[in-house]
């Protein structure tokens, strides 16, 4: 026992003895160097930092391109179930409904109307479903007299888009909707005499213009 404490004394004097020679030795070498390895545990930690947070980034990236491609993939996909072909990628505009009869045009005047008709008219069977012409806001869910069940969708360049006469709606304020996506049910609540989507379009939420004209500039063919 006692050789064994003997030991570690000795060892201690040796460090004693030999420490202040290697300290020194370093000294003299460079004297910065306690300062210089801290600045280089330092730079250690922030080049890990980095390392780190550019990994995070270039996951949220990937995870992001991944979400992205499989939005395009399903936003494809869905307005090739309504019936569009080609380059769906670029399809900013689709129609309300997609089979219909068109009953009335903007600015006709019949015994059904106040003054002159404001939108256009496509019949379809009731619960027939009404979608997103373009991605937007839904600003509006609501009765509204002689417009029955109205559905406003705000798009992004603040144009509103009036479905009317709905059975039911799909969606509520606030929703964000993307191109295609259901609206509602095609009914014939309000001022109705048959089921049939009564389309308003409000450029900037002002006066209505023509349905129609509006839709063909968009290249479609209502
Ligand atoms: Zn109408």
């Amino acid at each position: 026992m006692t050789r064994r404490r003997r030991w570690p004394a000795a060892l201690a004097l040796l460090a004693a003895m030999v420490a202040p020679a290697l300290v020194g030795t370093a000294a003299h070498a460079s004297p910065e160097t306690p300062r210089a390895l801290k600045m280089h545990d330092e730079l250690m930690v922030e080049v890990e930092l980095h390392v780190q947070h550019r990994e995070e980034v270039l996951t949220a990236l990937l995870d992001a391109a991944e979400r992205h491609a499989a939005d395009v993939g399903q936003r494809s996909a869905r307005l090739a179930a309504l019936g569009y072909t080609g380059d769906l990628t670029k399809l900013e505009y689709v129609l309300p409904v997609q089979d219909y009869r068109l009953t009335a045009g903007f600015g006709e005047s019949g015994p059904h109307w106040a003054s002159v008709h404001t939108g256009l008219d496509f019949a379809a069977p009731l619960g027939t479903e009404l979608v997103a012409v373009a991605d937007g806001i839904v600003t509006e869910v609501a009765y509204a007299g002689p417009y029955g069940i109205r559905t406003v969708l705000t798009l992004q360049d603040g144009t509103e888009v009036w479905y009317n006469h709905q059975l039911q709606p799909l969606v509520f304020e606030g929703q964000a909707i993307l191109i295609g996506e259901p609206i509602g049910l095609l009914g014939t609540t309000g001022n109705s005499i048959g089921p049939h989507l009564h389309l308003e379009v409000r450029p900037g939420g002002a006066a209505p213009v023509d349905p129609r004209a509006w839709l063909t500039e968009r290249g479609l063919t209502p």
